[in-house]
């Protein structure tokens, strides 16, 4: 009885707990570097916001008017064409929900962030992968895609795309452009101001340089109408007060924020450097180091067993021999330099 749609749909592989691993070789320090997540953390004024919430038995609002006037403010669109989901992720399905019908094309740049394809497979679209160029800048696009993905900065490849480019994509296919800028903090190259096109989408989210991953709040830039439709496919109630009294929060502390992306960034390059001594190291825009190894499987499971997890990419479509290495702490970023240094 299920659709058979679902036959073709990969699951979602998630990075490997750090219980998980401690478990598995009997470990007691375990560093996780594997799903991008922010080691900072959220900033205190999330935790003050959040210290006398009662109200679990109250459903949240609707609209999240408050916060949507917060996100217009930081990222400088009319708070009419802002929209927010379960996550970037909850967004994402939301405008699946929206565009794609059964047989449209959706063109997809590879490698990617794999849930696009899932969620193209679950509304039985018919997918136009991309190709890169040796940069992972996109190289081409299909004009008569009704939905285009484009992940700047990219995950899991780091680059992000060339502006031009991308306004060119979005002049010429007849469908809706999506831009996930899930990484937008950690880049100054950014291509937010597409928004201004009437079929751009931008997707963000607070679970990367604001350290929410775990409250599933994103959001979207989008035109009005679209915004307006996009209120018919959102589940209701998806976002908890919790999500929404964190994010406004975390707006709160921008220069917190701003401070650990600093950090990150800086660790990104004297991390880049180091691993140059062990692998083909990419330049990153994002908060990871993309990196290849002819050995990828041993050299993950050498880590692995020394306690660090990193994201071995050998089930993402059109990588080959690639590592994701997200940028840690100093003392993290130290105790992986350490193993690589032993395993070499
Ligand atoms: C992490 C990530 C997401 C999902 O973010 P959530 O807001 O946690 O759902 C979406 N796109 C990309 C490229 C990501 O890396």
């Amino acid at each position: 009885m299920i659709r058979k749609e679902l036959s073709e749909v990969p699951e979602y592989v998630p990075g490997k707990s750090v219980e998980e691993i401690k478990r598995t070789y009997g470990l007691e320090k375990v560093v996780k570097l594997a799903s991008n997540e922010n080691p900072y953390g959220a900033s205190p004024k999330v935790f003050e916001a959040l210290k006398n919430f009662r109200d679990f038995h109250v459903y949240p609002p609707k609209d999240p008017i408050e916060l949507r006037e917060r996100i217009a403010e930081y990222v400088g669109f009319p708070e009419k064409m802002i929209v927010v989901g379960a996550g970037l992720d909850g967004v994402l399905e939301n405008v699946f929900k929206m565009f794609v019908n059964k047989g449209d094309v959706v063109a997809i740049p590879i490698p990617t962030f794999p849930y696009y394809e899932i969620l193209a497979k679950i509304y039985g679209a018919k997918i136009k992968f991309l190709r890169r160029k040796e940069n992972f800048e996109t190289a081409e696009f299909d004009e008569r895609a009704k939905l285009t993905i484009i992940c700047s900065p990219n995950n899991p490849t780091g680059n992000v795309e060339n502006f031009e480019f991308v306004r060119e994509v979005v002049e010429s296919v007849k469908g809706i452009v999506f831009i996930d800028e899930a990484y937008a903090e950690f880049t100054e190259k950014r291509l937010t101001k597409l928004a201004e096109y009437e079929n751009v989408i931008v997707g963000r989210t607070f679970s990367k340089a604001f350290g929410l991953a775990n409250l599933r709040i994103g959001y979207a830039i989008m035109n009005e109408n679209f915004a307006r439709e996009y209120m018919k496919v959102c589940p209701p109630f998806s976002i908890s007060t919790i999500a929404i009294l964190a994010a406004i929060a975390a707006l709160d502390d921008i220069e917190y924020m701003n401070k650990a992306v600093k950090k990150i960034v800086a660790e990104r390059s004297r991390l880049e450097k180091a691993l140059g001594k062990y692998f083909r190291v990419y330049p990153s825009e994002a908060n990871f180091l993309y990196v290849e190894a002819e050995n990828s499987d041993e050299v993950c499971y050498e880590l692995e067993r020394r306690g660090v997890i990193v994201r071995n990419l050998k089930n993402f479509r059109g990588v080959k021999n690639g590592i994701r290495i997200t940028v840690g702490k100093p003392e993290e970023n130290n105790f992986l330099l350490k193993a690589l240094e032993e395993i070499f």
